[in-house]
């Protein structure tokens, strides 16, 4: 008879997204006082650029045509080098060199971040933030990296705290050190953006352990300040210890689109092996590439024109984060965040909890957001504020907040 992977029956039940849809569904036939807005999801809403569109059009012309069309991609793991020429050259234009055969794109940095696991031994121990991006965690657990739930937290897990106190960017841990580390900067959920100073201690702990670092870069297009590194690789020592996801899915609004890259390179090196080379290898079994429409469409994506036209959307994102941060630190609350991302975490006052806080705020000013305890037990006490909405939404959200409180 046929077993199951029996990793996937310790999963909690995807419990956040479906709690809060409830939630909102039932408050919603209680006939609320106010039409809702909704700052709870981490979606672009803005449409695509137009060189994008352009782009778009131009290539599914060519498949059209039986002289340009275009089957399988027989170049480097799927991936035209058109596309990884302009990857590498906007790693280049920040001063990063990034060979192009250390870039492997594809359709997402989730899917990326979950298949990465495949190079690896399921006995190696992963370390996660907490709160973090709940998909470290769950594909641990999938891979039978994570060993029990135990209703709050995984037990072959290692937690890594983000508070205030450490101004939500984790410490090392004691003991044993973990395998592969799972940072994400600039940070969904608490909006923050690591320094170099902060990598720099991970790069330095990681190569002294032989651990892997798993960089999940997929906000690298919001950040501000001018002294947050844009890449892992701007940090010494980082070539010998770090993997990097990026997306076009936040940075030029791809998340129906689909596109991603995640850098391997080439000095990466564990028991003797290269990381490239197995990744290479894996993604060449599994994977067939990203469709010639979406690799164009992403090159045009980071063009001049696409640069600049990208970058206004993620200007109008931003100004939203600012607008929010602003209004909840004018009505006395503790937000953090949202000045090279665009999500802002913010207290709840006076001890409340998550949930607590999510039920004020949709009652009192039929704002939706999302609970902190959903992204991890150190989320607790904290709700997340996407900046992803329209600015007279926003603005408006600002204003019954500070009413509702
Ligand atoms: C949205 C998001 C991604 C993007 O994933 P895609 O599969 O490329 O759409 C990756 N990491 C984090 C932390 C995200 O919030």
């Amino acid at each position: 008879m046929t077993r199951v992977n029996q990793n996937f029956t310790k999963l909690p039940g995807g419990y956040l997204f479906p709690e809060i849809s409830r939630r909102v569904r039932a408050f919603s036939a209680e006939g609320p006082p106010m039409p809702l807005i909704r700052l709870g999801i981490g979606d672009v809403t803005l449409p695509l650029a137009p060189a994008v569109i352009r782009a778009m059009h131009r290539a599914t012309e060519e498949m059209a045509r039986q002289e340009t069309f275009r089957g399988y991609c027989e170049e480097t793991c799927g991936a035209y080098d058109f596309l990884r020429f302009a990857i590498r050259d906007s790693y280049l234009a920040r001063g990063t060199r990034v060979a192009d055969d250390e870039i492997f794109v594809s359709d997402g940095t989730k899917s990326d971040c979950g298949n990465i696991g495949d190079i690896f031994s399921s006995d190696d121990v992963a370390a996660v933030c907490d709160p973090t991006y709940p998909v470290y965690v769950d594909v641990s657990a999938m891979a039978g990296r994570a060993g029990e739930y135990d209703g709050e937290r995984w037990t072959g897990l290692v937690y890594l705290p983000c508070t205030v106190e450490n101004g939500f960017f984790p410490d090392l841990p004691e003991g044993k050190a973990p395998d592969l580390i799972y940072l994400c900067s600039p940070n969904n959920p608490t909006g923050t953006a690591a320094t170099r100073e902060q990598l720099k201690t991970w790069v330095d702990y990681a190569n002294a352990h032989g651990s892997v670092i798993l960089y999940d870069g997929a906000y690298e297009a919001f950040i501000t300040r001018p002294d947050i590194p844009h890449s892992i690789y701007e940090v010494e020592g980082a070539r010998t210890c770090a993997i990097e996801f990026r997306s076009f899915s936040k940075a030029a609004g791809f998340t129906g689109t689909r596109c991603a890259y995640t850098v391997v390179p080439k000095d990466l090196v564990r028991e003797g092996i290269s990381l490239n080379a197995l990744w290479d290898r894996r993604q060449r079994t599994k994977f067939n590439g990203v469709s010639y429409v979406v690799q164009r469409a992403a090159e045009a994506a980071l063009s001049p024109e696409g640069q600049e036209q990208v970058g206004a959307a993620i200007g109008r994102y931003l100004d939203n984060a600012k607008r929010l941060r602003e209004g909840l630190l004018a009505a006395g609350l503790a937000a953090y965040g949202g000045v090279d991302a665009p999500y802002i975490w913010c207290r709840a006052p006076e001890g409340a909890g998550s949930w607590e806080f999510f039920e004020r705020l949709l009652r009192r000013a039929c704002v939706v957001t999302t609970p902190g305890a959903g992204f991890g037990p150190g989320g607790e006490g904290y709700v997340r504020l996407s900046a992803f909405g329209d600015a007279e939404e926003v603005r408006q959200a600002v204003a019954r907040i500070r009413r509702a409180l």
